[in-house]
């Protein structure tokens, strides 16, 4: 018997493929990706044990730069492309009051925080990970909890934002974080979620190999149209979606075409690599990735890009 679907409680579902950790390599166990035969919501099969998904997240999961001239460049690159999230987060809080506390969610290292606050924006960080927290505060002076949000120690209605960018996907309880934050949220106050979005033309021109799928990591591969949904049933409205993010689109097709040159997963994998090595795969993955920008946008222009980012207000 198949688990019942998360959304819905529905119990037959289509097999839509198979695979294994492709990226990282944590595991050689074969999962299914299936769509729910009554809602359609796309999920992995079977979710993993909570304790059995602890080894599908290898250290270093998040970007702290090493102190050579390579990490230099790559922080510099990092911070060129993060500019699309700082500014649908800036455009959120100017329709806001502006002098409130912004919440980031699965904060990692903490350069978009650093960056946000950069803009006078006061910032505070959240990640499950004590090694990201920390990295967080000593890399870029960013404010930061380890925990989960369900139990996290700040006071309800304390945050004019909380942005949550390639979390919930990742969740065995969406539905319990989101209600967490519309909790932590002051009246009026912006959720920005951003999530890989299985109804764009990557997933159906590449299935397995997407790398938005990251087969065992991520539980459920929403569409855009299954968040929205999601949000209003969790207390939000939707107010603006963009399709484009210049950090992941052309990245994410990157490293589905080529997963070996990504450098998450050149790092994660631990791979021995000489810096002649390093700097021609990095090379070579940064060509890649513009090279990818062509088809991205287009993909995005005609509401299939492969990520989507959406704010939304508390419904009053
Ligand atoms: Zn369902």
């Amino acid at each position: 018997m198949r688990d019942a679907c998360p959304a819905c409680g529905h119990e037959q579902a289509l097999i839509l493929l198979e695979g294994s950790d492709r990226l990282y390599g944590t595991t050689d166990r074969v999962f299914q990706v299936v769509e729910c035969q009554a809602c359609q919501l796309i999920r992995l099969h079977p979710w993993p044990s909570s304790s059995e998904v602890r080894q599908y997240y290898p250290g270093g999961y998040w970007f702290v730069p090493d102190q050579d001239a390579v990490s230099r460049l790559e922080e510099a690159y990092r911070r060129f492309v993060l500019r699309d999230h700082v500014n649908f987060v800036s455009r959120a809080l100017r329709d806001v009051a502006s002098d409130g506390r912004v919440l980031d969610v699965g904060c990692g290292g903490g350069l978009f925080l650093r960056m946000l606050n950069e803009k006078g924006h006061s910032v505070v960080g959240l990640d499950f990970a004590l090694g990201a927290a920390g990295a967080a505060w000593n890399q870029n002076r960013v404010p930061s909890a380890c925990g989960d949000l369900k139990q996290a120690p700040f006071a309800p209605e304390s945050f004019a934002a909380v942005t949550m960018f390639h979390v919930i996907e990742h969740l065995f309880d969406p539905v319990g974080y989101l209600e967490a934050a519309h909790q932590l949220l002051r009246p009026g106050g912006r959720l920005i979620v951003q999530v890989p979005n299985a109804a764009c033309w990557q997933f159906l021109l590449l299935g397995e190999s997407w790398n938005g799928v990251d087969i065992p990591r991520h539980l459920i591969n929403y569409r855009a149209h299954d968040l929205e949904i999601l949000l209003d049933r969790c207390g939000f409205h939707v107010l603006r979606t963009k399709h484009f993010s210049l950090r992941d689109n052309p990245a994410g097709l990157a490293s589905s075409l080529a997963p070996s040159l990504d450098p998450m997963a050149r790092r994660i994998r631990r791979m021995p690599e000489a810096p002649g090595t390093r700097m021609a795969k990095d090379l070579a993955y940064l060509g890649l990735v513009a090279a990818s920008v062509p088809f991205t946008l287009l993909e995005a222009a005609c509401h299939a890009g492969s990520t989507v980012m959406i704010e939304a207000s508390k419904k009053e």
